[in-house]
């Protein structure tokens, strides 16, 4: 059983400081993520995530529609930074990762984002879920050496689309808990097509390695039954496989074994850009979800969730409501994403 989230540790030893020195060192010449723009942030210069010295927080509410073992009964922490590294045609928060402009008005300060994480430590939040956070990592642990001084005790989820610098995450090591990233394409011009970046599986790969690496491939639990460390890889089924799922589940199979815990997602709809794309136009179909849930079976990979087939009815985010956005009425809250055990895994998943 594991019970402390391992940053206090750090923040003990005097290391949480020194990674944060070294951290925002990679701010004035930017190589916080795989892009190395080398922009100067700390002097504001912005480049490919439009985010400078400070982060952007567009929104933080408790989140209900993360995996049941993240969520709990008082639900995931969520810190929703503005702005990406990444341009998803189908982004399904769109309206805070490509809307730089807008987003530039919810710059926070550092001593900011400390208390918004303290605020839902006191809310009752299971965790703090960073989401979108690979280009604000500096900021996100600066932050954080501030909010353990004043008390903050819960378990960091780093929910990443999985272009992380390996070199960044290294630094993370004993910061971050729980890894929660996308690995979303197997083929890199699909990649570049969809999401107007180059490399994105090998890259993603490599990310994978390394959070599988620090935090292993078994979950474990807290007392309350809920993750407390591990590795829970999300993979969204696009239409036509896209997503290359099945070259994707079988790398992970083969690089970190068939334990390694899986959530698979059905909940695509065609947003943004995607409406206008021939091939992105249309949700999936049972039959390519039902292919995908069949190969983790050959696979044998038993362990984790499968959202159910339509989800994609309820899963529409909504950031105009800035302090709610998952939730299209008072009574909603946990409509927005549901998932279901996969059905060969209810018995084996040790969860
Ligand atoms: S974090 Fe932003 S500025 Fe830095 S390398 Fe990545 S995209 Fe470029």
């Amino acid at each position: 059983m594991h019970q402390a989230p391992s940053y206090l540790a750090l923040a003990r030893s005097g290391d949480l400081a020194r990674r944060v020195e070294q951290l925002n060192s990679l701010l004035s010449s930017c190589t916080v993520c795989p892009h190395d723009c080398g922009n100067n942030r700390l002097d504001d210069e912005i480049a490919r995530c439009y985010t400078g010295r400070l982060p952007i927080v567009s929104s933080y509410t408790a989140h209900f529609g993360e995996e049941p073992l993240l969520v709990g009964t008082r639900g995931v922490g969520n810190i929703f930074f503005g702005n990406c590294n990444l341009r998803c045609a189908y982004c399904q928060n769109h309206q805070i990762s490509q809307n730089h402009r807008v987003e530039r008005q919810h710059e926070v300060t550092i001593e900011r984002l400390a208390q918004i994480m303290l605020e839902l430590q006191d809310r009752g939040c299971h965790s703090i879920g960073l989401v979108s956070p690979s280009h604000v990592v500096p900021q996100i642990v600066e932050a954080l050496e501030i909010a353990v001084r004043e008390g903050l005790r819960l378990p960091l989820i780093y929910n990443t689309n999985a272009f992380d610098s390996v070199d960044v995450l290294r630094l993370l090591a004993g910061i971050v808990d729980v890894y929660l990233p996308d690995l979303k394409y197997a083929d890199a011009d699909l990649a570049y097509e969809y999401s107007s970046v180059r490399e994105y599986p090998r890259i993603a790969r490599e990310a994978i390695v390394e959070m599988h690496r620090q935090v292993g491939g078994t979950l474990m639990l807290g007392p309350d039954g809920l993750v407390r460390r591990g590795l829970i890889i999300r993979h969204l089924v696009l239409p036509n496989d896209i997503a290359g799922s099945k070259a994707s589940l079988h790398w992970v199979a083969d690089a970190l074994g068939p334990g390694v815990t899986i959530s698979l997602m059905a909940q695509y709809f065609p947003t943004h850009l995607a409406a206008s794309m021939p091939l992105l136009s249309r949700t999936i179909r049972q039959g390519e979800y039902e292919r995908v849930l069949e190969y983790l079976d050959t696979l044998s990979m038993d362990n984790g969730w499968a959202q159910e087939f339509a989800s994609h009815e309820y899963y529409r985010p909504e950031f105009e409501r800035r302090d709610a956005p998952f939730t299209g009425g008072a009574d909603n809250e946990n409509a927005c994403c549901i998932h279901e055990p996969h059905p060969a895994r209810n018995e084996s998943s040790g969860h």
